[in-house]
C-alpha cells in the first residue's frame, strides 16, 4: 500500500474511543416520567406521553435498549433497529411510571444515578424538588433488568474540575455503585453534559466503557462522549420522527463549525 493509502486507511479507522458519524446511534435523554404541575426545567414527560413515545418507537420497528447493550452493538456493527433510552438523575418516577411502560414493550434503558445523593432530591436545580431513588430502589431497577450507570457522586460540572474531585466524581462514584449493585458499572453520564478532555480521560481511567454527553462534536465524539437527544413533553410522533431523521446532520454541522 502506498504511503497515501496507508494514511487514508488510518484516518478511515476510528480511534479506540472514536466513532464514525454514520455509526452514531440515536440515544434519547429523559429525566422524570410524571404528571407535574410546575416544571420550569422541562425535566418531565407525562406517563401518557412516554407511553405514546415508546409505542411510536415500536411502530417504527425500533427497540429501546440500555446504552451498555447499544455501545456493544455499535462496536460489533449490529446496532440497526436499536435506540438508546436514558434517564438522568435517577428520579423515583422512573421506577413508578417508566419501568412498567418499558416492560410492556420489552424495552431496556439506562438510569444514571448520583451515587452520593441516593434518597435525596434534585437540590442542584432551581425550582420544584423531586425525590431521587434510594439505594434499595436502585437495586430494584437493576433486578428488573435496567442498566444502572453513574451520573457522578454529587451532580457537579466536570469541565475544569481539579483532579482529586474529578476522580471522586468518576472513579469514586463507580466504586460506590459497584458495591451497591454487587457488579461492575459500565456507563457514565456527564452532569449538565459538562465535560472536557480531562473529564473524558478521568471517565476512561475510572474503568467506564462509555459515557453519555448531551452535545458532542468534532474530536469529542466517541464512546466517551456519546451525543443524546432531549426527549420532552412536546415530542409527539411527528417531532420524534423529525429528530430521528435530523440528528446525524445536526452533529455533522456542529463538527464542521467547531
Ligand atoms: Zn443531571
Amino acid at each position: 500500500m502506498s504511503a497515501a493509502g496507508r494514511a487514508r486507511a488510518v484516518t478511515a479507522r476510528a480511534a479506540p474511543d472514536g466513532l464514525r458519524l454514520r455509526d452514531v446511534p440515536l440515544i434519547l435523554m429523559y429525566h422524570g416520567v410524571a404528571d407535574v404541575a410546575e416544571d420550569p426545567n422541562r425535566l418531565h414527560v407525562t406517563p401518557a406521553r412516554f407511553a405514546q413515545q415508546l409505542a411510536w418507537l415500536r411502530s417504527r420497528g425500533l427497540r429501546g435498549v440500555g446504552i451498555g447493550e447499544l455501545a456493544h452493538a455499535v462496536r460489533e456493527g449490529r446496532q440497526r433497529g436499536l435506540v438508546g433510552i436514558t434517564f438522568d438523575d435517577g428520579y423515583t418516577s422512573v421506577l413508578d411510571a417508566a419501568l412498567p411502560e418499558l416492560r410492556r414493550h420489552g424495552f431496556g434503558a439506562t438510569v444514571f444515578v448520583i451515587s452520593g445523593r441516593l434518597g435525596g432530591t434534585n437540590e442542584w436545580d432551581q425550582g420544584p424538588a423531586w425525590p431521587l431513588l434510594a439505594a434499595d430502589q436502585v437495586r430494584e431497577l437493576a433486578a428488573a433488568g435496567l442498566e444502572i450507570g453513574s451520573h457522578g457522586a454529587t451532580h457537579v460540572r466536570l469541565a475544569s474540575l481539579g483532579a482529586p474531585r474529578l476522580a471522586a466524581e468518576t472513579g469514586g462514584s463507580r466504586a460506590a455503585l459497584a458495591a451497591l449493585l454487587g457488579g461492575p458499572v459500565r456507563g457514565f453520564a456527564y452532569p449538565y453534559g459538562s465535560m472536557d478532555a480531562a473529564a473524558r480521560q478521568a471517565v476512561r481511567d475510572a474503568g467506564y466503557q462509555y459515557a453519555c454527553a448531551v452535545e458532542a462534536a468534532g474530536g469529542e465524539l466517541g464512546f466517551m462522549a456519546l451525543p443524546r437527544i432531549y426527549a420532552g413533553q412536546q415530542d409527539n410522533a411527528a417531532r420524534l420522527a423529525a429528530k430521528r431523521l435530523l440528528y446525524r446532520g445536526y452533529i455533522a454541522v456542529r463538527r464542521r463549525h467547531q
